[in-house]
This record gives structure tokens, C-alpha cells and sequence, in this order.
């Protein structure tokens, strides 16, 4: 049976020390986890700690996380330090919630960038998350993966997109559609995720293996030939 595995590089520049973070990160891949279970298996590739640099998820606006100059150096230090490996890079911020875009309060952020592009097929996703204090302990991370393994390109459509294939959520107050989300608040992909036991759907499941960020490990077979009679 092939596993289906997302390596993951996590990044600390919250304060915290290390051990602190290291509860953290295991927190985090054992919730993506149990959420994506039987489906695919977060796995912890490499951490980077350094208490002294502290990044404030104040400074950064919740409506531009990715196109803050700031985290833009971040990711090229990290895509540096990890030799531009295919994964998850997820970063640790100090603080409850990034700034104020949308007037509301975010605790996580996330976005799945093109490396090579050479076809509708072949092609290179790099996912980026970003977690302040107050995802610590809920399904924001899980969440937040999601995401970046929807992202794919519509050969129908002749463009990237990230829509959650059991979605999308619908406010029934204004009425809007958001293909990225699932309107069953169950979900793990409702826009808030269940804070117990979210549910990802068969189609999610599918769509998300998919992902080029994903890694098939193909349980390999051996044949055993019997020389004697040779
Ligand atoms: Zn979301």
C-alpha cells in the first residue's frame, strides 16, 4: 500500500524556547494527523529555532500575510536553510493574532507558491503557513494544510486553483460563496475548523493526496528467485 507523506519544516520566531516549541510542532503534526487520518501522514522533516529573533504577528496584516516584505525574507531564509525542499514550511509567530485586515482576528494564514511550472502536469508547489500563539492547541494547522494540498492546476479551467472539492461554504447571511471552504461546520475546512474531531471528506481526501507536495512512498516488493535448480 503507498503512504501518502507531506514533509514538514517548521520555523520558530515566536520567543519561545525550544522545548516549549518542540510540544508545539508535535502538537500540531499529531492533530493534522489524526484530522487527515488514513488519508496522508504529516511528518516532521526539520525544526529551526532561534530565540532571539522574534517576529510579531501584529506587524504582519491578516488581508497580505504573502505579499509582506517581511515574510517574504522569511521564506527565502527558510527555502535556503532547508535547500528549496518540496513540503510544508510553517511558521511560528509571537503573539494572538496577525494585524488587523478584515477586521477580523486571525490566528493562521496560509498559501502554496509555484516553483517550476513546465506543464499542466509537471509542475512544483511549495506550501507556506503561518500560525500565531492563539492557533496552539486547535486544528489550525490541519486547517491550514488543507489548503495548500487543494492547490492545483484545472486543466478545464487552464488555471491554479485551491477550491476545497467538497465545497464551498456559503454565509447565509450575506449570501457569498467561498469555494476554499465547506459549509458543514463538522468540516475541518468549515472557515473556523472544529475545535474536536473534524471531519475530511472522501473527495478532500482524494483531491489532497493529488497534491505535488505529497510524496507516494510505494512499499516495494521483492522477488526471491531459487537458483538450486539452475
Ligand atoms: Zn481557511
Amino acid at each position: 500500500m503507498a503512504t501518502h507523506t507531506v514533509d514538514v519544516y517548521a520555523f520558530f520566531f515566536n520567543g519561545a524556547n525550544s522545548s516549549t516549541n518542540i510540544s508545539r510542532i508535535e502538537q500540531d503534526i499529531s492533530k493534522a494527523n489524526s484530522a487527515w487520518k488514513g488519508c496522508t501522514k504529516f511528518v516532521l522533516e526539520g525544526a529551526y529555532f532561534n530565540e532571539d529573533k522574534i517576529v510579531n504577528a501584529g506587524s504582519i496584516p491578516s488581508d497580505g500575510v504573502f505579499k509582506n516584505r517581511q515574510m517574504d525574507s522569511l521564506i527565502k531564509f527558510a527555502r535556503n536553510v532547508t535547500g528549496n525542499k518540496i513540503g510544508i514550511y510553517v511558521f511560528y509567530l509571537n503573539g494572538d493574532f496577525l494585524a488587523e485586515g478584515k477586521g477580523r482576528k486571525v490566528v493562521g494564514a496560509s498559501t502554496t507558491e509555484v516553483g517550476y511550472f513546465e506543464s499542466s502536469t509537471n509542475y512544483e508547489l511549495f506550501g507556506h503557513i503561518v500560525l500565531t500563539d492563539k492557533a496552539a492547541g486547535r486544528y489550525t494547522f490541519a486547517h491550514e494544510c488543507g489548503h495548500v494540498l487543494f492547490k492545483r492546476y484545472s486543466e478545464t479551467r487552464n488555471m491554479f486553483i485551491h477550491d476545497d472539492p467538497s465545497g464551498p461554504y456559503i454565509n447565509f447571511q450575506t449570501g457569498k460563496r467561498d469555494p476554499a471552504h465547506n459549509s458543514d461546520q463538522k468540516n475541518l475546512m468549515f472557515p473556523i475548523s472544529p475545535s474536536v474531531n473534524p471531519i475530511v471528506t472522501s473527495q478532500q481526501c482524494q483531491i489532497a493526496k493529488q497534491s505535488k507536495i505529497v510524496r507516494n512512498n510505494i512499499d516495494k516488493y521483492y522477488d526471491y528467485y531459487d537458483f538450486r535448480n539452475t
